[in-house]
């Protein structure tokens, strides 16, 4: 069985200070909840404290982005090198990236490349606009982006990856897709295509997240559907209680769906 990992997506916001406070709220709390892998994505200037802070815990850090060099002459990047030792993880190709920041399919796979390279696990982010779901090309647009962040990538290596499907209607926006929704993409699209290109015994073991708007009200709900494997979590993830919460509330569908 999967184990299910809720991640924290902090996006802009938090300070150093902030940061640390937050993670000796929630470190105490989050060593009693088993069954659930836990991470909080930081800004890049707060990992090292964050990572100090969060040693003795199974809370793993991660940053948000990277770039796929190890060194040159790339202003204002930071490389795979320089994460070493502050993050065990990092999100990737996470669609304000891809907005905002001109982040394409191949510099997500170069990414990706990066991160596996030097050991720094991988969250790969993919899903539609509205405008692609409203005209019904989920299925072909996250398909593609699944392959083209896979390209080049064995099957060995695509066991460590975590995938987050999210469809960027859903983030921030306070309107979840629903559990049933996405936990149809989620196994009959981004697991799919995975089955396709490593077959099926990877894909299964593959832990694939959703992010859009996940919160302490609608997360047991959404794990409770059997292809969504925890979450990626921006807004809701900011406030120590609400990211207990979160993690709770997923650890408490697994036990359930052992019993
Ligand atoms: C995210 O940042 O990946 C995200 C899903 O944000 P939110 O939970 O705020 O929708």
């Amino acid at each position: 069985m999967r184990t299910p990992f809720l991640a924290g997506n902090w996006k802009m916001h938090k300070t150093i200070d902030e940061a640390v406070a937050f993670a000796n709220a929630v470190k105490g709390p989050l060593a009693e909840i088993e069954g659930v892998d836990k991470a909080v994505c930081a800004s890049f200037v707060a990992l090292p404290a964050l990572s100090d802070v969060l040693a003795d815990s199974e809370v793993m850090v991660g940053a948000q982005n990277m770039y796929w060099e190890e060194a040159g002459a790339y202003t204002g990047e930071v490389s795979p090198l320089m994460l070493k030792g502050v993050a065990d993880l990092v999100i990737i190709g996470h669609s304000e990236r891809r907005q905002y920041f001109g982040e394409t399919d191949e510099t997500v796979n170069k990414k990706l490349k990066a991160a596996l390279a030097h050991g720094i696990k991988p969250i790969v982010a993919v899903g539609e606009s509205l405008e692609q779901n409203e005209a019904g090309e989920t299925e072909s647009w996250v398909s593609g982006q699944v392959r083209a962040a896979f390209d080049g990538i064995s099957a060995e290596q695509a066991r460590g990856i975590v995938v987050a499907y999210e469809p960027i209607w859903a983030i921030g926006t306070g309107r979840a897709a629903t559990p049933e929704q996405a936990n149809q993409i989620i196994g009959e699209v981004v697991r799919a295509t995975l089955a396709k290109l490593y077959g099926e015994d990877v894909a299964e073991d593959m832990v694939i997240q959703y992010g859009g708007s996940c919160k302490p009200s609608n997360i047991r709900e959404l794990m409770s559907q059997p292809e969504i494997d925890g979450g990626l979590v921006g807004g809701a993830s900011l406030d120590p209680e609400s990211f207990i919460e979160l993690v709770r509330g997923t650890a408490e569908v697994m036990e359930g769906m052992e019993e």
